[in-house]
């Protein structure tokens, strides 16, 4: 394993959906309660909900609307954001997130969420998993209007917050997205292994891979 150079860090910036949080929920909620409800309000099968929606679906990947609640809502004619609420018992964290995050703070790292998860999204998950005071700041890209592929969200992020990027680890489980912050200068970066606790393991590309989190803060000493 390769340890970090801790005191060449002061931020970790680090995304929500298959990182802190299992990416179960978002799994389960898009590929499987979703064609279910559209189904249903359209009467068509099962299948033919699927047909119709996984290349839709896959059309916006990467792009903001993808993660825009009001968007889907819109275009599906679904309450999207109900429909979350509905399935919230699902949302948790990965394993050892909060602990790690715990780690973070008693070291004097700052801790930034940056995700592509929508304001909407992001507040039904931070009310059921309560990391909101494990973390320094909390920003959505919607904020921005640009996701964490695009550059324009890292330079937007650097107006917001005051963080050298080659002092920064970044840690997330889209390797475009890890791509995209290389792109931009973040000095240390690490994808995630497993990010759904009930899928398969990610091939991380030119990525390294974490298993566990607090693997990662295992040479950190407390402040
Ligand atoms: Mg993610």
């Amino acid at each position: 394993m390769q340890h970090l150079p801790w005191e060449n860090i002061d931020t970790v910036l680090l995304d929500m959906d298959g990182t802190l949080l299992d990416l179960h929920f978002d799994n389960f909620f898009w590929l499987r309660y979703l064609p279910e409800c559209y189904a249903k309000k359209n009467s068509i099968t099962y299948a033919e909900a699927e047909a119709y929606l996984q290349p839709l679906l896959a059309s916006y990947t990467g792009q903001l609307n993808w993660y825009c609640v009001e968007f889907w809502s819109q275009t599906l004619d679904l309450p999207i954001k109900q429909m979350k609420q509905d399935t919230s018992e699902l949302i948790g964290l990965r394993a050892n997130s909060d602990q790690f995050l715990n780690r973070l703070q008693r070291a004097g790292k700052r801790c930034v969420l940056v995700t592509n998860a929508h304001r909407d999204s992001l507040n039904i998950k931070l009310e059921k998993v309560h990391l909101a005071p494990l973390l320094d700041v909390i920003v959505s890209s919607h904020d921005y209007g640009y996701p964490k592929e695009d550059q324009r969200f890292w330079h937007s992020l650097s107006e917001q917050i005051d963080y050298q990027p080659e002092r920064s680890l970044f840690i997330d489980d889209s390797l475009p997205v890890l791509r995209s912050a290389q792109g931009y200068g973040i000095g240390h970066l690490r994808a995630v292994l497993q990010p759904d606790s009930q899928g398969p393991d990610k091939n991380c590309e030119e990525f390294i891979a974490s298993t566990d989190l607090l693997n990662l803060v295992s040479n950190l000493e407390p402040q």
